[in-house]
């Protein structure tokens, strides 16, 4: 066992700048902890269950953005303990990490960003998943939104990228120029590891990846698959695949907790991580060569290919026209989005009602609405 080497950058929930609104301390639950049970709680985390991660149908075992966010949640947890990190924190902010997705995956963000950009805007999942928990969710009788810390908005906005001075007038309140805390850099890495190996084994199942292909495209791939080969001879490929992923997610963690070690040098407190002029968060120089090759790898099999290209350009069309047939009539939306009209245009009421929806929701309405 590891000992947690970067027990002294742990970000203490003593230290959080606290909430919005202030609330009474729990019996049992520290801050950071309820803010993972308010995502979990959740109407946007709910629906995450039935929006895609890249394969939408045609498998019961297919990952989803739900069992997805579990995923990284498990791999970032589990490198957050082994350095000595906070595990509540990096939970709470694994949890919200991909909640203010679309529907249709990467297509729909593409979608949605696109048709923004005719009134000069766009749509980026942070900023959104930064308004679902501030806005669109209104669960609790004392105050608006989850009113989650600072440091989970904070780690929501700056996850995967970081955020510099003047970038975002929206963002200003989240120290533009500094680094978040090393439980949020975590964030980015965990979700890194976990799409690139399940999207090979989901593709795997789908048919797009071969073994043989894979073998040759990524070493990392060949090492463990020839170990599968000494160790368990007579397994099944499905197995052997599994052996493969589940290596690989083994190899993948251990290099970001290495790595991650040897990024802090001499850093002598949290502090010092938010000031410091780059992540410490990284992987060794192994396993991101590794991760390259499964990058380059996947997309030339799998996000490039004939099957998800059809899949893309079939709601590519609907998006658009959706959009335009709420803009037309917004008299179709809910009444709380109506409300929200009356401080904001009404594409950036339409943006957030379709960046919403799932899958089965998105496709429901453009059934009635006749559309597609
Ligand atoms: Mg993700």
């Amino acid at each position: 066992m590891l000992a947690p080497a970067l027990a002294h950058l742990r970000f203490p929930v003593e230290r959080s700048r606290g909430r919005r609104y202030p609330e009474l301390s729990h019996t049992y639950r520290n801050d950071f902890q309820r803010d993972r049970d308010r995502v979990i709680h959740s109407r946007a985390f709910r629906r995450l269950e039935d929006k895609t991660q890249v394969f939408s149908r045609g498998s019961d075992h297919f990952r989803n953005r739900l069992t997805h966010t579990i995923e990284v949640s498990q791999i970032a947890r589990s490198t957050a303990r082994a350095l000595g990190l906070n595990e509540d924190l990096t939970e709470a902010l694994a949890l919200a990490h991909d909640i203010g997705h679309p529907p249709f995956a990467h297509a729909g963000e593409a979608e949605l960003n696109h048709i923004m950009q005719r009134y000069g805007e766009g749509f980026d999942h942070n900023l959104h998943a930064l308004r679902i928990v501030e806005s669109f969710e209104n669960p609790y009788a004392r105050f608006p939104g989850l009113n989650l810390t600072f440091e989970v908005r904070e780690g929501i906005v700056k996850h995967s990228h970081d955020l510099a001075p003047g970038e975002n007038p929206q963002f200003d309140a989240y120290l533009p120029g500094m680094r978040p805390p090393l439980e949020a850099q975590l964030i980015d890495l965990a979700d890194e590891i976990a799409y690139n190996a399940a999207d090979l084994d989901d593709a795997f199942d789908a048919g797009l990846v071969r073994m043989e292909d894979a073998l040759e495209a990524v070493d990392k791939f060949r090492d463990l698959y020839e170990e599968t080969e000494i160790q368990f001879p007579g397994a099944t490929d499905r197995v052997r695949m599994h052996e493969i992923v589940r290596g690989l997610i083994n190899f993948l963690a251990s290099g970001l907790i290495e790595g991650t070690i040897a990024g802090a040098g001499e850093l002598t407190g949290p502090e010092a991580v938010r000031e410091h002029p780059e992540r410490v968060a990284r992987m060794t120089p192994e396993a991101a060569e590794a991760t390259l090759q499964m990058k380059r790898y996947l997309r030339i099999h799998v996000y490039e290919s004939e099957q998800l290209k059809k899949a893309r350009a079939a709601v590519g069309g609907q998006f658009e026209a959706l959009f335009d047939a709420l803009m037309q009539h917004p008299e179709w939306l809910p009444e709380a989005y109506l409300e929200q009209a009356q401080d904001e245009p009404r594409h950036r009421m339409v943006c957030d009602y379709v960046a919403g929806m799932t899958d089965g929701f998105f496709r429901k309405m453009c059934a009635e609405v006749g559309v597609g």
